[in-house]
């Protein structure tokens, strides 16, 4: 994990609502009109957004949702190829699309392959047939969409707001009620259990402030009633010394020394650990953490960080993990490292994948990287789980 600011706005809390569709179908249009604001490009050239644009907003009664605007089909250039890329990577952010139609298109074959991606992703589709102040006859054109793409649409015109209000309660009625985990730790806690947290704040941690994940695991433990302390690992023993606490949930760098000093009756996590599940998939990296014991000289692994920062002296990612995999298992394993959104779509030559805590990324798109990797038969796993199972503690662990 890595020093994210306080004021990034979580947007892997918020209802990812994607727009999809061929260019200039008026996806941009609609989705200023549903936000209330103009805030992406949008113009007669066809194909004016490239990049996906998020925009976070409150629908009520959806309440914090993030709005994707994405770049359209139907264009063949070099161009055009990379915003399909860019397209497709944007269902793996979606919590439910809205395929948006052109008001004149004759054939449908941009829209059946973009119904069919969003399907094999079981993602929840809403189909707009937007623009119908340019359409003459709604009744035929209403007939041709079905036949081709086998549901009716919502007629909406985002230029004159019709529609709009349907469209919401279409979007209330399709948003999955449990696109998060609700809680990182409710789980594991009741009232009035005593939580220690070991936070190390070393090199790695930024000035004056704590990290994204202990913020957000300390939120959730007030709010379950939690009685929380928070030390750092040198004042572990002081803060032993007087209470046996009921949860001990470290830093997962500090594993080794936090289980040689807890108490019998103290159950142990870490901050990853509580990610892989709030996020990922839990067996699926428990599964893949057994890969270590396998890897070879010439393997390659690939760490794979969800959000790009600036690495410091000592970074768990780039030199931590790299070092222990090189001293402990063999000098001769390739590491790579990747960030962002640069997660191969190949992932056949590695032996195994380490991701982070994915704490900048919703639930959806770190599970499209584990189905990924499970698809094509790589083992995955976190840092959490990797660094547990490397010191021989993670049977320990409490999930
Ligand atoms: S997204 Fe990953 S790399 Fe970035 S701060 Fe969170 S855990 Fe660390």
């Amino acid at each position: 994990m890595h020093t994210t600011t306080l004021n990034q706005t979580p947007m892997a809390m918020r209802l990812a609502i994607g727009f999809f569709g061929r260019t200039n179908s008026g996806k941009s249009s609609l989705l200023n009109a549903l936000a209330g604001q103009e805030v992406s490009l949008v113009s007669a050239v066809s194909g004016t957004t490239t990049d996906p644009v998020a925009k976070p907003i409150e629908i009520y009664p959806l309440g914090p949702c993030v709005l994707l605007d994405t770049a359209g089909f139907g264009d063949e250039t070099e161009l055009g190829a990379l915003r399909m890329k860019r397209t497709l990577e944007a269902m793996d952010k979606t919590h439910v699309a809205l395929l948006v139609l052109a008001p004149d298109n004759e054939d449908f074959k941009e829209e059946q392959a973009l119904l069919l991606a969003l399907q094999k992703r079981n993602i929840p589709v809403i189909l707009v047939q937007n623009q119908i102040d340019r359409i003459d006859n709604i009744d035929s054109r209403l007939l041709q969409v079905e036949k081709a793409l086998s549901q009716k649409p919502l007629l909406v015109s985002a230029k004159e707001g019709k529609g709009l209000s349907l469209l919401k309660e279409e979007l209330v009625k399709k948003a999955p009620a449990d696109f998060e985990n609700e809680s990182i730790v409710g789980h594991l806690v009741k009232e009035n259990d005593r939580v220690l947290l070991v936070m190390p704040q070393d090199m790695q941690a930024p000035k004056g402030r704590l990290i994204l994940p202990q913020v957000q695991v300390i939120r959730d433990l007030l709010d379950h009633g939690a009685v929380v302390t928070c030390v750092t690992p040198a004042q572990l023993p002081a803060a032993l010394s007087d209470n046996t606490p009921d949860l001990i949930i470290t830093d997962s760098q500090v594993f080794p020394l936090v289980y040689a000093q807890k108490p019998a009756e103290s159950s142990l996590t870490s901050f990853s650990v509580l990610l892989a599940r709030y996020k990922g998939d839990i067996d699926a990296y428990v599964k893949g953490a057994a890969a270590v014991h396998t890897l070879k000289a010439g393997d390659k692994v690939l760490i794979a960080e969800a959000c790009s920062h600036q690495p410091l002296d000592g970074d768990i990612g780039r030199v931590k993990i790299p070092n222990l995999i090189h001293k402990k298992l063999h000098p001769d394993i390739e590491v790579q490292v990747v960030s962002g959104n640069n997660f191969p779509e190949d992932l056949s030559p590695y032996a195994l994948v380490i991701h982070c805590g994915g704490c900048m990324f919703g639930r959806r798109q770190v599970m499209s990287r584990v189905m990924r990797a499970v698809e094509q038969g790589v083992p995955i796993t976190n840092y959490g789980i990797f660094l547990a199972e490397m010191s021989g503690i993670l049977d320990k662990v409490v999930m």
